[in-house]
């Protein structure tokens, strides 16, 4: 019987929950810290527990995986927890594009595949030097937003990032990715490609609750300006978004420019879910400043189906469920290795 697998963090309730909805087994591969958490959860059936989420890809991790015909399906913590290496060596299948997890990981790749599907991208700046705009700061990888900062000037920039070195968040310059700030409503758009009918599904949005600069507004200005630490963008939840139905036709229209780009780029393709993140402007214009290519986080909150899942599926549809319904699909007919790498 196949299984269906994931790590004991992020989306894991709702991948699992969805897998066992559609009849498959389920295993996660869980932190013997969060053992009480998950045994909580009866479709959960059967709990590996781990010292640390690199085990998945120790043998002993695999011949287990191995014996149930499991398929991984990959999330942020992967991501955030195992570099793009280790990731590739893995050695049961993965749901979706492994290999596309490199181009999310590396902030060159991923601008690459982003000008390549045509999507408006917020500029570069090379240099602290050149700050002139209200920059953001970023730190490679999927670091969730933490030790992130907004900048106008060179002097104010060295001054944050010395604080940053102090607390040992990052080592230097070259640790640091600077971008032009775009103003406007924050969009984090879910999608779903099924290679198996190829075909995309906008599955919804959401919007980001980021500690804490999300709490500033809260503070009036004079007293923002006695505040001397670094506002960061650590993702704390999630809260649901419908979007202007005018808009939906250039949702869609990203989604497949991206789906397009990424068959060109990086074979086999965007398979599976997604997201395009970035911002309206006042003109409903979205600049993408990041994408993940896999499932987000932000889905967690439509586990009964979302608006836009509605109109898609005569049931409660969540993107968990929606993997676990492809895998299903393609072992009926026979076409697995389109949906694993
Ligand atoms: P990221 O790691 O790129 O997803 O960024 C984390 C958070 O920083 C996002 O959820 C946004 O709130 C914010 N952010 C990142 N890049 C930009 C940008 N270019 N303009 C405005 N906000 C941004």
């Amino acid at each position: 019987m196949t299984s269906i697998v994931t790590l004991g963090s992020h989306s894991a309730l709702q991948v699992l929950k969805g897998a066992k909805d559609e009849g498959f087994k389920t295993i996660l591969v869980s932190e013997k810290k969060r053992e009480r958490l998950y045994r909580r959860f009866k479709f959960i059936d059967e709990i590996i527990l781990v010292d640390s989420f690199l085990e998945i890809a120790d043998q002993k991790c695999e011949s287990i995986l191995k014996e149930n015909d499991s398929i991984i399906i990959p999330h942020g913590t992967l991501i955030s927890q195992m570099d793009s290496l280790k990731i590739e060596s893995i050695k049961t299948p993965i749901f979706g594009n492994k290999w596309i997890l490199r181009w999310e990981s590396d902030r060159n790749m991923k601008e690459q595949l982003m000008r390549e599907a045509q999507l408006d991208v917020p500029k570069t700046v090379a240099n602290a030097k050149e700050i002139k705009h209200l920059v953001i700061a970023k730190r490679h990888g999927a670091a969730g937003g933490k030790g992130y900062f907004l900048t106008t000037s060179e002097k104010d920039y060295k001054k944050k990032r010395d604080k940053l070195i102090d607390a040992g968040l990052i080592k230097e310059d070259s640790d640091l990715y600077l971008q032009e700030y775009s103003f406007g409503v924050s969009a984090y758009l879910q999608y779903f490609y099924s290679p198996l009918n190829d075909e995309l599904e906008f599955f919804g949005a959401d919007r980001r609750y980021e500690s804490d600069i999300d709490g500033l507004g809260r503070i009036p200005a004079a007293q923002q300006l006695d505040i001397d630490s670094i506002s960061s963008f650590n993702v704390i939840g999630n809260s649901p978004l419908v979007l202007r139905e005018s808009l939906l036709d250039e949702v869609y229209s990203m989604g497949e420019r991206f789906v397009d780009a990424a068959k060109r780029l990086v074979a086999p393709g965007m398979n599976g879910p997604f997201c395009l993140e970035g911002v309206y402007d006042e003109n409903g214009k979205f600049t993408t400043f990041e994408f993940s290519a896999r499932i987000v986080a932000g889905t967690n909150m439509y586990v009964d189906g979302s608006p836009y899942s509605t109109f898609l599926y005569d049931e409660p549809m969540s993107m968990g469920r929606r993997i676990a319904r492809e895998i299903k699909q393609a072992k009926n007919s026979n076409e697995l290795e389109k949906i694993v790498t």
